[in-house]
């Protein structure tokens, strides 16, 4: 399995969109890693993890073929992780039709959205399908197992986390999540899954959080109890990601840190292959 990491930012990027701080504007003039467009990312080119507005750039960039995937996992409705008014262009005159439908999963406020903008079906094609989720749901996405695991996050939605397991290799993606809620670490403890990569929320990088989101300090501790349970071990790859200028780094500062913690920093277009 390879995950590629599209965007690695949290809700404003960086540099955020309205923003002078020492890290926006260190950012704009070394470009390269310190630029974090909003977070998605595709595994194996063909299962896509969140839609936010910075697809297009996504796809302009990094050349996956965004018009042939089937399956889109979404985490939940903010903006920076699902921008539906980009899919209303899969109606006919806005692109080719001769696509195979999209698959969205998703929870009920990404449906509410779905169905507002009337994303299902245009002159007899279907373009999207709309498949709602619920924590510790298992869906058969081609050839890929997704589960779902709740997040914790906004407490208006149930905001969702997914693993994904391919050919005897497993991975766990998790951001907009404080630590797991009690209900998901003890569906770890009992399904004993164990992952080949764990990607953890690391939005406030060396401040704590836990409770909507997380930095090193709570990576550490997530870390230790996915160990604790056996569902990690030493030769499970961390990577943190979602990153947000509060975090006070710039990728360097950010990805030394991370590295004395046994972390690797994500930045937007890096590949794991596992
Ligand atoms: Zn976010
Ligand atoms: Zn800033
Ligand atoms: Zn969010």
């Amino acid at each position: 399995m390879k995950l590629q990491y599209l965007g690695t930012g949290a809700a404003e990027g960086i540099p955020a969109l309205f923003c002078k701080c020492p890290v926006c504007v260190k950012a704009r003039k070394n470009g390269g890693r310190d630029i974090r467009t909003r977070s998605q990312a595709v595994v194996d080119g063909k299962i896509l993890l969140d839609f936010p507005p910075d697809t297009y750039a996504h796809y302009l960039n990094f050349g996956f073929d965004l018009p042939s995937i089937q399956h889109l996992f979404v985490t939940h409705s903010h903006s920076d992780h699902f921008y539906p008014d980009d899919l209303v262009l899969r109606h006919p005159g806005y692109g080719h039709q001769d696509f195979e439908t999209l698959h969205i999963y998703g929870n009920e406020k990404v449906e509410e959205l779905f169905y507002l903008l009337q994303l299902t079906q245009r002159e007899g094609i279907d373009n999207c399908r709309f498949h709602l989720v619920k924590p510790f749901d298992r869906i058969d996405a081609g050839a890929y197992h997704v589960t779902a695991f709740p997040a914790l996050h906004n407490r208006r939605e149930t905001c969702l986390f997914y693993s994904l397991e391919h050919e005897g290799k497993a991975l766990l993606y998790v951001h907009d999540s404080g630590d797991f809620p009690p209900a998901a670490w003890d569906y770890l403890a009992s399904a004993q899954p164990h992952f080949d990569l764990v990607s953890l929320d690391c939005t406030f990088v060396k401040y704590p959080d836990g409770k909507n989101h997380m930095g090193i300090p709570d990576n550490i501790k997530v870390r230790q109890r996915l160990f604790d349970i056996g569902a990690a071990d030493k030769n499970t790859v961390f990577v943190l990601n979602h990153f947000s200028h509060n975090g006070g780094c710039n990728y360097d500062e950010l990805s030394a840190l991370a590295e004395k913690e046994g972390f690797l920093a994500a930045w937007d277009g890096m590949e794991i292959t596992l």
